[in-house]
């Protein structure tokens, strides 16, 4: 697989749902993948890119965007507390914003500041225990929550669980964003973004697909 393999695969599943492909953003999810690799993802044009740790990505990016301009960094894994204003300096986009404290620090520095990236729901839409993200019950009134503290609240993203059909999952992050009247959806991964674009996915987050296999030390 290849950045354009993917590239082209996008726009097969967004002309069969009917949907144009410049919809949706392909996010490239670089964590943990060697300099090399995102250098040359870089160097074909690339300029969307996902990390899952604010540190990993402090250690690289500054560095990729002294070099390339115009890069979109998105933040896709779990956002501790006291990392918020890191993430806000670093990241263009935040796709997990899921409990109340983690909103409240992102309003007020944003205060302070006087920017904030946009920023997706995260809903943890399988109940899992170790994952991250609100419950869908609690998605409606949190979203509204979001929206009076004047957070930039663009949508909503979720991981399925590993073990079952992604669609059911797609569906109703899908649900759950419309009676919110939101347009975001943040879903699909290396695995399963062809469905989740087939479900209304406006960015999807595809790692191993365009870098080759993850390899942890
Ligand atoms: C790592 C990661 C991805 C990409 O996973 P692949 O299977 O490599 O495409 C997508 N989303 C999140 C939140 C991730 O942490």
């Amino acid at each position: 697989m290849s950045l354009s393999d993917i590239q082209s695969r996008l726009n097969t599943a967004a002309n069969d749902a009917g949907r144009d492909p410049a919809s949706i953003e392909l996010i490239a999810v670089s964590k943990v993948q060697p300099n090399e690799r995102v250098a040359s993802v870089l160097g074909e044009g690339h300029r969307i890119f996902g990390e899952n740790k604010v540190q990993e990505a402090q250690g690289k990016w500054p560095r990729f965007k002294e070099t390339y301009t115009a890069v979109d960094l998105h933040l896709i894994g779990p956002l501790q507390s006291n990392k918020t204003r890191a993430a806000m300096e670093l990241f263009d986009v935040i796709h997990s914003v899921d409990r109340p404290k983690l909103a409240t620090s992102l309003a007020r520095i944003a205060q302070e500041i006087g920017t904030c990236p946009d920023l997706f729901i995260q809903v943890n839409t399988g109940e899992e225990e170790q994952k991250a993200g609100c419950l869908p019950l609690e998605a409606d009134g949190f979203i509204q929550d979001c929206r009076v503290m004047d957070l930039p609240v663009k949508g909503l993203m979720c991981i399925p669980p590993a073990d079952e059909t992604p669609s059911l999952h797609f569906a109703l992050l899908a649900k759950i964003a419309e009676r919110n009247g939101l347009s975001g959806l943040s879903m699909g991964m290396s695995s399963d973004f062809e469905q989740a674009i087939a479900f209304g996915a406006t960015h999807i987050r595809v790692g191993s697909a365009i870098f080759g296999d993850r390899v942890y030390s």
